[in-house]
């Protein structure tokens, strides 16, 4: 008999783990980024700022390097999480390698823990997947998962200083992966929100919801310093050369945390913007509809 057989929710849940962790280890090495920065602009206001606290800025993303590249197999190994949590909820045993010699030994009960078995390599996950479902993966996704898969293994297996990695890689795949295999309708804040509250060991009151929404906010603020415009069209719908106005909706949610300051905002972004596809004024967060000020 075989136990410990691991559920589609299992895999699921591990995956969002992994995930909400890469985001939390670059959004935090962004902030540092933008707040050596901002030290360098003070400093060069009152008297010039020394060589060595102009390089900490110029080389940050580069010593930093071991903890994107960390964070980058982190998100690739949730996605793997995912097939494998869309591979169990057909069948778990098709995530078993096929091998009848590779069988592992029972115990004195005829006892098998599933994770004594070999599973599928993780290279044959789409491939299993798209066998024995009705469904097939969008080729975008499956484009971008080999792209990332072999740029990670240049990483990982030698040193190849010609494929850099920065902050926009992490940020981007974060994005494709959560659109292709978790949802194309939640963006992936409001999905960040709902794992937060989830992970949260208060119980979710207005206050809670409040603090939570503000961080995400303030969050989304360092990913849009150190994304360029493309990057952050391309995954947030979000131009920051275009106009922007801030969502009473999302403020009125934040407005609810016992400490609330408006300061607070200083490091939040306008989220209202014009929707190009749809011509309307809308939140690139909690996605309400609103008249902003700069059209009034
Ligand atoms: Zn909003």
């Amino acid at each position: 008999m075989i136990i410990d057989i691991p559920t589609k929710d299992d895999f699921f849940s591990s995956a969002d783990d992994m995930v909400n962790e890469a985001w939390e280890k670059i959004n935090n090495l962004s902030r540092n980024y933008h707040e050596i920065g901002e030290s360098l602009i003070f400093l060069k206001k009152y008297n010039a700022p020394t060589e060595v606290q102009v390089l900490a800025l110029e080389q940050f993303w580069f010593k930093e390097r071991p903890k994107l590249i960390s964070a980058l197999t982190l998100i690739l190994q949730s996605v793997e999480f995912r097939l494998k949590g869309l591979i169990a909820e057909i069948s778990p045993y098709l995530l078993l390698s096929s091998s009848s010699k590779g069988i592992p030994k029972a115990d004195k009960n005829g006892i098998i823990s599933f994770a004594q078995f070999h599973s599928v390599d993780a290279q044959d996950l789409v491939k299993v997947y798209e066998t024995f479902s009705n469904k097939k993966l969008n080729m975008k996704f499956k484009n971008w998962y080999e792209d990332i898969r072999i740029l990670r293994n240049r990483f990982m297996h030698t040193v190849d200083k010609t494929s850099d990695i920065n902050p926009e890689i992490i940020f981007k795949s974060i994005i494709i992966a959560h659109k292709y295999l978790v949802s194309v309708n939640q963006n992936w804040l409001q999905n960040r929100l709902n794992y937060l509250c989830k992970a949260s060991e208060k119980e979710i009151d207005p206050d809670e919801l409040g603090r939570l929404t503000l961080m995400v906010h303030s969050e989304l603020f360092y990913v849009v310093h150190v994304c360029s415009r493309e990057i952050l069209f391309e995954i947030f719908k979000y131009d920051k050369s275009h106009d922007e106005d801030f969502c009473l909706n999302c403020l009125n949610v934040m407005g609810k945390y016992e400490f609330f300051d408006s300061r607070y905002v200083d490091f939040c972004i306008g989220t209202i913007q014009k929707n190009k596809r749809t011509h309307k004024y809308e939140c690139i967060f909690c996605g309400s509809e609103q008249s902003p000020k700069f059209i009034k």
